[in-house]
């Protein structure tokens, strides 16, 4: 599974980058705490088409022995371009993407399908925070406010799911 966080990034002697985070995190599956396994490398592509390289770490679960990816929050789960570039697109907020035209429709058809299972999963976590059903009555988006909110929407979106262990790989829930 995946772990979203907060990041420093260090430029280190083979060019690559060290996403090297000072959070702790506790396994979103048992909730007992991750320590340090190995990293890996993660590709990024930039607004201006660069690629940067990242080594991202991998945490196992002192509870369930389970391996966890810990993202920077600019990434997006199994998506190659950063999440700015993708939110951009998503809000029809530039013409100037470096991702080609069929990939740009997949992302906005993909999102399409998705916004849905989304505003699912809102729902569910404002129900365990306010210990409350969600009022059927309600025709507010909970997405569609957090898009309101202004930029890096996108990130918000994907920590407050993946963090919780909504996010499950098979169903690609939030990346479009
Ligand atoms: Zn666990």
């Amino acid at each position: 599974m995946v772990i979203v966080a907060r990041y420093n990034i260090i430029l280190n002697e083979i060019r690559k980058f060290l996403i090297e985070s000072k959070e702790t995190h506790n396994c979103p599956v048992c909730d007992e705490p991750l320590s340090g396994y190995d990293t890996r490398q993660r590709h990024g592509k930039e607004s201006d088409g660069s690629k940067k390289i990242y080594l991202i770490r991998r945490l196992r679960c002192s509870g369930c022995n389970r391996i966890h990816t810990e993202l920077p929050d600019f990434l997006v789960p199994r998506k190659h371009y950063v999440a700015e570039v993708i939110e951009s697109q998503l809000d029809g907020a530039s013409d100037d993407c470096p991702a080609d035209n069929s990939t740009i429709q997949r992302w906005l058809n993909r999102f399409k399908v998705i916004a849905i299972q989304i505003e699912g999963m809102l729902r569910q976590l404002w129900m365990v925070e306010h210990k409350m059903l969600y009022p059927l009555s309600s025709s507010n988006s909970l997405l569609e406010s957090i898009r309101r909110n202004g930029a890096n929407w996108l990130t918000t979106v994907a920590q407050m799911i993946v963090n919780t262990g909504l996010w499950q790989p098979t169903q690609f829930a939030c990346s479009p």
